[in-house]
């Protein structure tokens, strides 16, 4: 079984590589991101509370996730494998995410981690902000802070996984296609 944590920073491209290596090797991709604007979309209590933190970008609490992610793990008793994008994103949703996969006999396999310069994530979600529709990623101040809390939160993650032998950093600069490369090269290298 495969399990992998695609890692990196907002605008590192998460998105985009974990529903190609989910195809491509075959994984269930799990995005807290989407499943935090589904909720918002049905406009569910969940969904507008989620708003607040998410509208300032702020995380939202490590309970809501980690129940949305033993929910997706139960709705998938017989999968090849999972892509986890977006989660963990501190120490405590990596550690719950641990025990969940230990009770049901499974472990991380690698957490790949994209490396991408400050100013081009910057300029990445401002691009997508213009298309996306995402109202975290219209807003230069709210971007800044997303990367803040990103490197103070989840950064720390980094050395969580190394200390475990799974980290393993993957070129984030390129273009789709050459990441993809590298990414399917260091998921077969596993
Ligand atoms: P990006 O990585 O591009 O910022 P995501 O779609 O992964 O986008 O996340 C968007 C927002 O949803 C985050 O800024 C945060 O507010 C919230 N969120 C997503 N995943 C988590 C998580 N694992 N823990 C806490 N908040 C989360």
């Amino acid at each position: 079984m495969l399990n992998l944590v695609l890692f990196g920073p907002p605008g590192a491209g998460k998105g985009t590589q974990a529903e190609f290596l989910g195809k491509n090797f075959n994984l269930v991709h799990i995005s807290t991101g989407d499943l935090l604007r589904t909720e918002i979309a049905a406009k569910t209590h969940l969904g507008i509370e989620a708003k607040k933190n998410i509208d300032k970008g702020e995380l939202v609490p490590d309970s809501v996730v980690v129940d949305m992610i033993k929910g997706k793990l139960n709705a998938h008793p017989t999968a090849n494998g999972f892509i986890f994008d977006g989660f963990p994103r501190t120490v405590a949703q990596a550690e719950a995410l641990d025990l969940i996969l230990e009770q049901n006999g499974m472990e991380i396999s690698g957490m790949l981690c994209l490396q991408v310069e400050k100013q081009e994530l910057i300029n990445r979600l401002l691009n997508r902000g213009l298309t996306s529709g995402r109202s975290d990623d219209r807003d230069q101040s709210i971007i800044e802070n997303r990367i803040s809390v990103y490197e103070r939160k989840t950064a720390p993650l980094i050395e969580f996984y190394k200390s475990k032998g799974k980290y393993i950093p993957v070129e984030g600069m390129g273009t789709v296609e050459e990441i993809a490369d590298k990414l399917v090269q260091s998921v077969k290298a596993l």
